[in-house]
């Protein structure tokens, strides 16, 4: 088999095999903290000794279960996540000793105080805007709260040396990361957005393990030495969108189909699960805490308010992967990323001059809208060409 091909089967038979090793992790005395959020400062966790966990909350499978306690116009990535703990079918929760939650938007926070009845619950008390040096202060004491309660939970101390040990740890794997996003700048990009979404979640489940590391770096190699010798994986004259909007996930890749099967590629998600938590570093040369807060404090989430970061990001992308058309994506009853669409799609289009075009698609977990969005993506596509 082709080198690329294996390496891209390796990773699809990873993601399944993810809890197989939080398994033996445990078995073997690991402690697990499971997280939601791109807020949460994975560096603490494993300065703590714990693995940090993405939990599941993209299929519309447990959604109904969600509903039984949560009122049913809620955005689906939030009913599915409690419906996944509720029905104890998300294998990380299983696992987890305790979970990070974040008083991001008014839905997941409320939720956060049922869940910590199935598994204790700290919530960090997020500030609502990434501006003056009060929210920083904030921030960066709930991020050392935070350390002091894994200490308590957890039977262990976290030094400064643990937190930048793992600072550098954490940015190493950013790095990779932003070294892979940049082989979507060449024209055509060397993979299609379906395989670079593959890599993202890949990612997801790599647990900071060294080899997995190693594979992304390898995936990239081969794709740059393929395209160096005349391979083309996306046929030229696609038309290149960035993705944005709401986080991305398994039951959201019918959008991405929609888009790759109608003449686009996505050439960046800015999403969470993109570029959006991995495109700063953390300051090595900061004392570790206030680091921690300058970083996760400036991610540009829709509910820092205003949120002028996302709108600067998205530009940028736009004009690094010379992208001519932007897709937003909302999942329904996410009033956040609902209401910035107006501000993106202002932003987007005073760039008209570039070409550069918008659409937001407002949908949920089902499949029920597969047609639908392929229609409509059909449609952008022919409009920007
Ligand atoms: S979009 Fe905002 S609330 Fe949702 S995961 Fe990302 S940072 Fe967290
Ligand atoms: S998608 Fe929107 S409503 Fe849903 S959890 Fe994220 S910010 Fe909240």
């Amino acid at each position: 088999m082709h080198d690329i091909e294996a390496l891209f089967e390796a990773m699809r038979n990873a993601i399944p095999a993810g809890p197989v090793k939080i398994k033996e992790a445990v078995d073997s005395g690991k402690k697990v903290v499971g997280c939601y959020c791109a807020f949460t400062p994975y560096e603490v966790i494993r300065a703590a000794g714990a693995i940090p966990v993405s939990l599941c909350s993209t299929s519309d499978k447990p959604i109904a279960a969600g509903e039984e306690h949560l009122p049913r116009n809620l955005c689906p990535l939030i009913k599915s996540s409690y419906g996944f703990a509720l029905t104890d079918t998300c294998p990380y929760f299983h696992f987890c000793d305790m979970v990070i939650g974040e008083t991001t938007c008014d839905g997941k926070k409320k939720m956060y105080e049922l869940l910590d009845r199935l598994r204790p619950t700290h919530v960090m008390q997020l500030p609502q805007t990434y501006f003056g040096v009060d929210a920083l202060n904030v921030w960066q004491a709930e991020i050392e709260s935070l350390a002091r309660k894994l200490e308590t939970a957890l039977g262990v101390t976290i030094t400064e040396d643990d937190l930048s040990r793992e600072i550098k740890r954490r940015n190493e794997e950013r790095r990779v990361m932003e070294d892979f996003y940049e082989l979507s700048k060449l024209n055509p990009p060397l993979l299609s957005g379906q395989e670079l979404h593959l890599v993202n979640e890949f990612f997801k489940i790599s647990f900071g393990d060294p080899r997995a590391l190693d594979m992304i770096r390898e995936l990239r190699t081969k794709l740059q030495e393929n395209w160096e010798a005349g391979e083309r994986r996306v046929s030229a004259g696609k038309q290149r969108i960035v993705v944005t909007g709401c986080p991305t996930g398994k039951s959201l890749e019918k959008v991405f189909s929609a888009i790759e099967e109608n003449g686009g590629v996505i050439v960046a998600f800015e999403n969470c699960g993109g570029i959006k938590p991995n495109y700063e570093m953390v300051n090595e040369a900061l004392p570790p805490y206030e680091a921690l807060a300058v970083k996760y404090l400036g991610i540009p989430c829709s509910c820092m308010s205003p949120n002028p970061k996302r709108l600067d990001l998205l530009e940028t992308l736009v004009d690094e992967y010379k992208a001519n058309g932007v897709v937003d994506i909302i999942l329904q009853a996410c009033h956040t990323y609902n209401v910035e669409s107006f501000l993106v799609r202002e932003r987007i289009t005073a760039q008209g001059g570039k070409g550069v075009s918008y659409i937001s698609v407002e949908t949920d977990y089902s499949q029920n809208d597969v047609e639908q969005l392929s229609t409509r993506m059909g449609a952008f596509m022919e409009m920007i060409a």
